[in-house]
């Protein structure tokens, strides 16, 4: 198979044989101006000297050993003379070219370019570039360097043929390459315009989202910032501004100016707990208004913009003004406290007639029916309204109890007990450990637990089973509570210890206020534990709360 060369291997070769055509050419002009007499050249027996003037035989020999063709023409055309170079390049042997006319080997289209040349020959030297035709009928490129001589025979022309197959052909390469160059480079200016308009049009969109998002984020009605992973604020939107009076860079150094100094510590306190966690910051506080200096509640979330590998890269946050709400509320908590404060003391009268009547002799059954209802009914009406009063002193900061030590063990168990009075329909399981000792109210503690087992009962209408355990690991109690009822979502899971907040939708279809749990997670975070619960929609819950244990001191034998 043919070599196909680089283009630097084609330039280097071109230029190589222009070079040898150049020196050549030169040569040349030098042995016929006689400007020099001698010449040395190169043969495969070493380097020989030839010498023109004095000798026409090594003059002879130098022509044979040219690498181009070299012929002497008569007037009529005739070839008198010619190197076996050129015999070979027109493939004819040397002994028949000599006396051939020349124009046998000049094709047609190229006859009166030749005759022009040669005119000019006969006259001063003269060049040209013309294709000569060889014995296989090929056409081959030449360069004719044409001369008029004196012979002693008479006037003759004297032509030297170089052949420019190589040249042209690595002139053809070239012309090539330096189309597909071209081609090439048309390919890459194209792409590069299409890049161009792709890049055009992404930053267009770009700034058209931009835009787009910046519009969003200045009129929706919510104060919307981000902060970079530092947690320093780098962008507000234009609520922000307008709330808080301060732009992205006066916003960064004036947080005390920004909020409450009661809410101050804390907040920055949570802000970098989540920064330091990579979790989602969520908090509560009061936010100072410009226009009139007063302080609005807001509640603020930042969650952590994540990149593909997980790297937090900024924050996004929301502070949204909640204090309308909060301020509803907190009079609602007012009215419930009050209500709850003045229906307990007229309830607490009526239970106790009702408990007189009960010792009535004489009561006729169906009076003792109404009595056990009326008994039953108040005894709920007692629970909500402690529920309501548990809940507003929660609220109000002052849900306090003394703690002293006590077995916890006994204490559940005596709480199974009573459940299985409560409950007679409903298997109780007991799995407790002794001995478990904590410091704590028991009063609070019971009904925190009674709560649980309560809730077991009520959200597991088809099942009747019920575990409870008591277990202790080396500085903790643990108490379980294990249904096998309706169960709960996960969404339910993560809000079901906050006030009112009821699971499954159930508003309506079963009795209760969503309070129970947020008293009795109140009551556990006062024992400095814990509660929590694991539930499987369909399948059932544990409900478990966690208390520091009361570790025994070891006996001091020194007394
Ligand atoms: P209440 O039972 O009065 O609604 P709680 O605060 O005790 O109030 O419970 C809050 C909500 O939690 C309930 O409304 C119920 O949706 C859900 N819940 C509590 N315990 C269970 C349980 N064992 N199984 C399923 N859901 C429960």
């Amino acid at each position: 198979m043919k070599e196909t060369k680089t283009y630097e291997e084609l330039l280097e070769e071109l230029e190589e044989l222009s070079f040898q055509l150049k020196e050549a050419n030169e040569t040349i002009h030098a042995i016929r101006t006689g400007q020099i007499d001698a010449l040395v050249v190169e043969t495969e027996a070493g380097p020989q000297l030839y010498t023109l003037k004095s000798a026409d035989h090594t003059y002879r020999v130098l022509i044979e050993k040219m690498k181009e063709g070299a012929v002497t023409l008569g007037k009529d055309g005739i070839i008198l003379y010619s190197n076996s170079q050129f015999a070979s390049m027109i493939n004819i042997p040397l002994a028949k070219v000599i006396g051939l006319p020349i124009t046998n080997f000049i094709p047609d289209q190229f006859k009166n370019k030749f005759k022009k040349i040669t005119e000019q020959g006969w006259k001063s030297d003269s060049k040209g570039e013309i294709f000569l035709k060889n014995n296989h009928g090929d056409l081959i490129p030449f360069l004719l360097s044409v001369t008029s001589l004196e012979l002693d025979e008479g006037a003759a022309l004297s032509i030297i043929l170089t052949d420019l197959t190589l040249q042209k052909e690595n002139e053809k390469q070239l012309e090539l390459k330096n189309q597909q160059l071209e081609e090439a480079r048309l390919a890459a200016y194209k792409m590069n315009e299409e890049l161009e308009d792709i890049v055009e049009e992404r930053t267009k969109d770009l700034l058209v989202s931009r835009e787009y998002f910046k519009f969003l984020a200045d009129n929706i009605p919510v104060i919307i910032w981000t902060s970079g992973i530092d947690g320093k604020l780098d962008y507000v939107n234009r609520r922000w501004v307008e709330y808080t009076g301060f732009d992205v860079e006066e916003s960064k150094t004036k947080q005390g100016e920004l909020l409450h100094p009661d809410d101050l510590e804390r907040n920055i306190t949570e802000w970098q707990t989540a920064l330091k966690e990579k979790r989602k910051y969520e908090g509560e506080f009061r936010l100072k208004r410009t226009t009139d200096g007063a302080y609005r509640w807001h509640y603020s979330q930042a969650i952590p913009f994540k990149d593909k590998h997980g790297n937090i890269t900024a924050w996004i946050g929301t502070n949204i003004d909640i204090d309308d709400q909060k301020k509803e509320l907190e009079k609602k908590d007012e009215f419930i406290s009050v209500a709850s404060h003045e229906l307990k003391t007229p309830l607490t009268s009526l239970k106790g007639y009702i408990q007189l009547m009960e010792f009535q002799e004489n009561l006729s059954d169906a009076a003792k029916i109404y009595v056990s209802k009326a008994t039953s009914s108040v005894n709920k009406l007692h629970h909500l309204i402690d529920e309501l009063l548990d809940a507003s002193k929660i609220k109000a900061g002052k849900l306090k109890f003394n703690k002293e030590e006590l077995n916890l063990t006994e204490l559940v168990n005596l709480c199974v007990e009573n459940s299985t009075y409560i409950y007679p329909l409903h298997q109780i399981k007991k799995e407790l450990q002794d001995d478990i000792i904590v410091c704590g109210n028991a009063e609070r503690l019971e009904q925190v637990f009674m709560n649980l087992i309560n809730n077991a009962v009520k959200y597991s209408p088809n099942r009747k089973e019920i575990i409870i355990r008591a277990e202790k690991t080396k500085d903790t109690a643990i108490v379980s509570v294990i249904d096998f009822g309706i169960g709960m979502t996960k969404s339910d899971e993560e809000l079901i210890f906050e006030r009112f907040y009821r699971a499954n939708g159930h508003d309506s279809t079963m009795p209760g206020l969503g309070m129970g749990l947020y008293i009795s997670s109140e009551i556990i975070k006062e024992h400095d534990g814990e509660i929590s619960v694991r539930s499987k929609l369909n399948e059932g819950s544990v409900f478990s709360f966690s208390l520091p244990l009361v570790i025994a001191k070891p006996k001091d034998i020194s007394k």
